[in-house]
């Protein structure tokens, strides 16, 4: 099978914060593999935008680094250089003056406009005004703006309400870098495009799933941010609802940006508050290869979680009875993140042999690896009688790809495709994220007000002990954490 480029249409696309992190790991390497593969136009223009004075000379210098550097393994470096004649730059800064005419001048009209705002949020609302001041941006210009989307509902609300002052929603592209993973879209065709599935996707016939996003390293140089914020702030309000909204939302009447949003909608807005039961947090200790938490971000009282295991429950007719387990922390025995639906076991077995029919089990990996699987029982091939054994169908998007696949596009590169072709699909809506922080808000506060610690777990373990018992309680059991 071979995938099918099909060509953006003519843009300008500016990035602000083109000298950042982000622009340099993640947004001019995936612009440049779109370019390698065709899709982006000849004439399309990326201007970087950021206070650092330099040229375009200099700017085309500096992305030419940062894209050999975060390169993947076996990208065509070969056409580097003609990426970069459509590189060009121009200094400003978000909160003066100077620089936003001769942006004005650069932006050619005609085509497609989107302004990708990758600065601190703090930066946002100026943006935007000057964007709006200076005669930018228009009624067609789109603007993308990256995590963190506040840190509570309140910050979350004004940050919409910054951006509704010169953009409507139809405008604002919120990414979650979770949602533009080739397995995320394929969760929605798996099982809105076959009979197999949807039959079976309730609580009649799910046991429970599980959702694990496992993280190996610590909070290293981000210590300072991350005490501020916690596994809940930083994972679970936006990459693990998210998902967990894909998993258990209705079909959606058409895969339509509002319809897919709207479904998504109802499940946040049916999640049932947290008992205090249900819910574990830890933070990583020290071993021989590193300090722990409380080292790492230099604050011996920290009370922020490295690690959060939730149990969820979905107050709806399809999924009242089905708990969500969800899990993710730092210093985890590997790097993966995982979604696994784990079907409830045949009522009756009419094999009498040792290994008694187990529980089918659709495991959807988003990383390291993308893909399915899907564990089914059969005869244990051979002649010594009746046995079973679980065997998984493997479907893992390389293979079916037909390639290694390194040409498959990464999350960001599918975003910012989506951005210029007008897709709002796979992007947060502003009321998805203020009703997030409304489920999340007062489970924080309590942690914020009461004086529980959270509970100490070995780096490269698993999680804290009591991760364990809260399935262990309701004889489950979380898959393994492995890569
Ligand atoms: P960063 O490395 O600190 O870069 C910030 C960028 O903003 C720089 O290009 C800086 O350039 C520019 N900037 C700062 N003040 C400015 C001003 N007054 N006017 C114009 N430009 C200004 O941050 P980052 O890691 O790239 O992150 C950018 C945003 O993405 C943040 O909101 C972050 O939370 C989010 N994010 C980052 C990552 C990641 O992997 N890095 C992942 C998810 C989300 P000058 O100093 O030249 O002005």
């Amino acid at each position: 099978m071979v995938s099918r480029i099909i060509p953006v249409e003519d843009f300008d696309l500016v990035i602000f914060g083109a000298t950042g992190d982000l622009a340099h790991r993640k947004i001019l390497p995936g612009l440049y593999r779109r370019y390698v593969a065709g899709q982006i136009p000849g004439t399309a223009q990326i201007i970087g935008a950021a206070r650092t004075q330099q040229d375009d000379a200099a700017f085309r210098a500096e992305a030419r680094e940062a894209i050999r550097k975060f390169a993947n393994k076996g990208d065509d470096l070969s056409q580097l250089d003609d990426f970069l004649n459509h590189l060009g730059y121009v200094a400003v800064d978000a909160r003066g003056e100077g620089g936003w005419d001769e942006l004005k001048s650069r932006v050619r009209p005609g085509v497609v406009h989107a302004f990708y705002f990758s600065v601190a949020p703090s930066l946002f609302g100026d943006i935007a005004q000057r964007l709006a001041d200076n005669g930018i941006a228009d009624a067609d210009s789109r603007i993308v703006v990256e995590k963190p989307f506040g840190r509570d509902l309140a910050s979350a609300r004004e940050l919409n309400a910054v951006l509704a002052r010169h953009f409507v929603e139809q405008q604002i592209y919120r990414i979650d870098h979770y949602l533009g993973k080739e397995t995320v879209q394929n969760l929605m065709a798996v099982r809105f495009a076959n009979m197999l599935f949807e039959p079976l996707w309730n609580a009649q016939y799910v046991d429970h799933v599980q959702i694990t996003v496992a993280e190996t390293v610590g909070v290293g140089g981000r210590g300072e941010y991350y005490d501020h914020s916690g596994a809940m702030r930083d994972m679970v309000q936006n990459h693990l609802m998210q998902l967990l909204c894909l998993i258990a939302m209705e079909p959606p009447y058409h895969f339509d940006p509002n319809a897919v949003r709207d479904e998504k909608l109802k499940v946040i807005r049916a999640l049932e508050p947290l008992e205090p039961g249900d819910i574990v947090r830890g933070q990583y200790q020290a071993d021989s290869d590193g300090p722990g938490y409380l080292q790492d971000v230099g604050n011996a009282d920290s009370r922020t979680e490295s690690f959060v295991a939730l149990k969820v429950r979905i107050a709806n007719w399809r999924w009242t009875g089905t708990p969500f387990y969800l899990r993710t922390g730092k210093k985890l025995r590997a790097r993966t993140s995982e979604i696994v639906v784990t079907f409830k076991a045949p009522p009756h077995s009419i094999f009498d042999t040792e290994n008694e029919p187990r529980s089918n089990q659709l495991v959807i990996k988003l990383q390291p690896n993308e893909g399915m699987d899907l564990t089914v029982m059969i005869k244990e091939p051979g002649p010594g009688g009746m046995r079973l054994v679980q065997v998984p169908l493997d479907m893992s998007f390389a293979d079916a790809l037909g390639a290694d696949g390194t040409d498959m596009p990464d999350a960001y590169e599918r975003l910012i495709m989506d951005v210029i072709r007008g897709n709002q699909t796979l992007f947060m809506r502003g009321d998805e994220v203020e009703a997030a922080w409304a489920w999340t808000d007062p489970i924080i506060a309590d942690w914020e007000a009461g004086s529980k610690r959270p509970e100490p777990y070995d780096a490269g373990s698993s999680g804290p002990e009591e991760a364990l018992r809260l399935l262990h309680r309701d004889n489950r059991r979380w898959r393994e954490i492995r890569s």
